[in-house]
């Protein structure tokens, strides 16, 4: 469960019960509660962004979202659920690194059902079934046992025909989800890696025995169930280890009908901005970024990325194509990358 080390409230948020609730909480466990006089958010002045990030990721903001416009959400979902943004999490590869402004806070919304009823709008405006992702810019999770917003969504959208809900997380506090009628309307989704990335890259996460026991139970609870694994790398050994991965999944959940779980599996890309910020906020980093050893794409937003060359992504594909296919089927792989 995340700890914030200081928690900052908007003027706004105290007026609503959950701000009220989650006010009282802090404040019987002595954690620093800082009431805002206004709805804004102070920036973090530093330049040091190895201490911006450590303050950031220790910083939970309390919040009344105002701002009803979702982003859209392609491929994966049409729109994103706006309930948390930020992570507690200490991933070294994590997108969110090259996303940070003056305010990296983790932050999260008391108007929960506002937020809901809005998602409504956007389904009322489309045909067919609209998709929202609750994880597009944050793990909500660490902060569920404060909002219960996930809870909240699952439940609202169990009751909707034409909408599902989804999210991803690499943590696993998911009791509080597992009684939901839900429906089958939410997909969870873990992102799993092998125990010696998890270890050197993913600080601050649930180890990956721990993420699929929590699976285990998602998917007996009937949910629909994914797993990312990314990003992949390829190291001494890597094929032993990827494989005890899946066969660890097999033997925790064992499938019943193995085409209702997904597995999306994407290998390790990046960017020199992603190198850039990796390198300043964790120097002693042994993340595998040579150039060297890398090929060079361009990306549709005019910056390329050093990807696996073509024969070291065709063998990633073929290795988890038939470790995939030999315990589940070759169904639940929605795409190797
Ligand atoms: S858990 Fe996910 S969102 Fe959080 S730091 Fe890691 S990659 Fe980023």
């Amino acid at each position: 469960m995340f700890k914030p080390k200081q928690v900052l409230f908007e003027k706004d948020a105290l007026e609503y019960p959950l701000g009220k609730e989650i006010y009282d909480k802090f404040k019987k466990e002595n954690i620093q509660i800082v009431k805002l006089n206004a709805n804004r958010v102070p920036s973090i002045k530093s330049d040091d962004l190895k201490e911006k990030y450590s303050k950031a990721k220790q910083t939970l903001v309390i919040g009344v979202r105002r701002s009803f416009k979702f982003q859209t959400c392609k491929p994966s979902a049409h729109y994103q659920l706006p309930l948390v943004t930020g992570c507690m999490g200490q991933c070294e590869y994590c997108y969110l690194n090259t996303r940070f402004g003056n305010k990296p806070y983790i932050r999260t919304y008391v108007n929960v059902e506002e937020i809901l009823n809005q998602a409504k709008k956007y389904i009322e405006k489309r045909e067919g079934i609209t998709i929202f992702e609750g994880a597009a810019t944050s793990d909500p999770l660490p902060v569920e046992p404060y909002t219960h917003g996930l809870q909240k969504s699952i439940d609202y959208f169990s009751r909707i025909h034409n909408a599902r809900f989804r999210f991803v997380t690499k943590y696993d506090n998911i009791n509080s989800l597992l009684d939901l009628d839900h429906k089958g309307h939410t997909t969870i989704r873990f992102s799993l890696n092998t125990e010696k990335i998890i270890k050197n890259h993913e600080h601050f996460t649930s180890s990956a025995k721990n993420r699929i026991e929590a699976a285990s139970k998602i998917y007996k609870a009937g949910y629909p169930l994914g797993f990312i694994i990314a990003p992949v790398f390829l190291y001494d050994g890597w094929k032993n280890e990827y494989r005890k991965l899946i066969e660890d999944i097999s033997k925790a959940i064992e499938p019943n009908n193995s085409n209702d779980i997904t597995f999306e599996v994407i290998s390790h890309r990046y960017t020199l901005k992603a190198k850039e910020v990796i390198t300043k906020i964790f120097p002693n980093t042994t993340l595998s970024m040579k150039e060297a050893d890398r090929k060079f794409k361009y990306g549709q937003f005019g910056y390329g990325k050093y990807m696996y060359t073509k024969e070291q992504i065709n063998e990633i594909e073929e290795f988890f194509t038939k470790e995939i296919s030999r315990i589940f089927t070759d169904k639940s792989i929605k795409y190797i990358i």
